[in-house]
């Protein structure tokens, strides 16, 4: 094609391939198997929205609803939303289904959201994530199992070194009013030295100079009052339980006075799993308590809190992944052992194996293809072995050779779909084709 008709992906996005994917997906499948361990239901949510769900629940001024929503109106007028992240769907859907009556409701979810971002590494305009909410459930318990839940994840995905959980409570209704009203107070008295985003964000959301990035603002923020001081003895209540919980649930965590977060819609508690190894896009986990969401949807007053992490950071972080390879290569050595060759690799695929056949080049080139896909064996039908009803087996990983007749193959083939059962789902069970191929052969 020539070059000016070459089509590009949209800025931001990518397409997820090889071991990046590996990566991926590897991140899901852990969060699919933790999730389920701290009791919470998976539950697949629209991609699209009404706009409103966010514009009402987000708060106006912050910078998703403000510059980054990905809105447009439909063939019908209706005015609708990629959804930029999870938990404003999922409270809408908790109102339009009446989940109120399964509370408290633990729910997880993933896939893909949509900000209009400048892309950088980390950083994309479709993005993914996983999440994870419970809602219906107002007692520093429920924070605690969220948190918990989060903290064995990253374990379990093997990357809990440099990461800490960052906490802070932002207090109840009354607590906050009274904290956000000192930091007005403060950040005026500083107003002319604050760089122009945060001179702006004294207008509209005050808590958000605490973590500006700015290194103008960061003297001014360090120096402001904590909330400890306007915490009611019910918010003081609330974070000591959280605390005190994660202690003997055995999470380490770390206060961060400083740590506010984006969306306005949170209280009590708040926290990031922030990385060392990221730079500036460290927090790999994040969320908090969002008492008022619900109501504020239109939905009856329902207590609840969650986090979300990207799935790109955490793919980022991860260590090597194995990449799944095909167990055993099948080789048809002419046209006259094509069916017989189906036939065994239907065979060895029930049986749990991964197979694949190499039909393209000469015997040679057959040969080379097996070699490369890093198989346990190669089975190679000619025609001498259809005739036969038995095959050449080559040991591709430790060298030698064995012939299979091919009733045998079906008896051993039997006994190994058990193992294949009992093995990790998706972990290769190619060793154990090989020991019992060299058992048969001793025999
Ligand atoms: P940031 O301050 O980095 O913009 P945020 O407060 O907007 O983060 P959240 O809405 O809390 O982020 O989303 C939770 C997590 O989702 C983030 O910690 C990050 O891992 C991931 N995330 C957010 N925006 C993006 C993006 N544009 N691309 C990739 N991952 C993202
Ligand atoms: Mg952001």
């Amino acid at each position: 094609m020539a070059k000016a008709d070459q089509i590009h992906p949209v800025r931001g996005t990518q397409d997820i391939f090889g071991e990046e994917q590996e990566r991926f997906a590897h991140v899901v499948s852990v969060f699919d198997r933790v999730r389920r361990l701290y009791g919470f239901k998976g539950v697949q949510m629209p991609v699209i929205e009404p706009t409103a769900v966010f514009a009402r629940s987000l708060g106006e001024t912050t910078d998703v609803v403000s510059k980054e929503m990905y809105s447009f109106e439909d063939r019908g007028g209706d005015s609708i939303t990629l959804r930029p992240e999870f938990t404003a769907g999922i409270a809408r859907a908790f109102i339009s289904n009446g989940w109120q009556q399964h509370v408290p409701l633990k729910l997880a979810a993933h896939g893909p959201l949509f900000r209009y971002e400048r892309p950088q590494k980390g950083r994309y305009r479709q993005f993914h994530q996983i999440d994870a909410e419970i809602i219906g459930a107002g007692e520093p318990q429920a924070d605690v199992e969220l948190l918990a839940m989060a903290d064995q994840l990253l374990h379990e995905l093997g990357i809990a070194d440099g990461v800490t959980l960052q906490l802070n409570t932002l207090g109840d209704g009354d607590s906050r009013e009274a904290w956000r009203a000192a930091l007005v107070q403060h950040f005026e008295q500083h107003r002319g030295e604050l760089s122009e985003d945060s001179q702006e964000r004294l207008e509209k959301n005050p808590l958000r100079i605490l973590d500006s990035k700015d290194p103008r603002d960061r003297p001014i923020a360090d120096a402001a009052p904590d909330i400890d001081a306007y915490l009611t003895d019910d918010a003081k209540r609330f974070f000591e339980g959280v605390c005190s919980g994660l202690d003997a649930a055995g999470v380490a965590w770390a206060r961060n006075s400083r740590l506010v977060r984006g969306l306005d819609y949170y209280r009590h508690t708040a926290f990031e799993f922030v990385t060392d190894r990221l730079g500036a896009q460290g927090t790999v986990l994040a969320g908090g308590r969002y008492d008022g969401l619900v109501e504020n949807l239109g939905g009856p007053s329902t207590p609840a809190v969650g986090w979300a992490a990207g799935i790109e950071r955490l793919a980022m972080l991860l260590g090597g992944v194995s990449i799944p390879t095909i167990d055993v290569v099948i080789i048809p050595a002419d046209d006259t052992a094509y069916e017989t060759t189906l036939n065994v690799m239907s065979k060895l695929r029930k049986a749990g194996i991964s197979a694949d056949m190499a039909y393209s080049g000469n015997l040679k080139k057959r040969l080379k293809k097996a070699d490369s896909q890093n198989a346990y064996a190669a089975v190679i039908i000619g025609e001498r072995e259809v005739k036969q009803q038995s095959y050449t087996i080559k040991l591709l990983r430790e060298g030698g050779q064995l012939d299979v007749p091919d009733n045998e193959l079906g008896v051993l083939l039997t006994g190994l779909r058990q193992a294949a059962w009992e093995a990790d789902k998706g972990a290769s069970i190619g060793m154990e084709l090989v020991n019992r191929l060299k058992l048969l052969s001793n025999k």
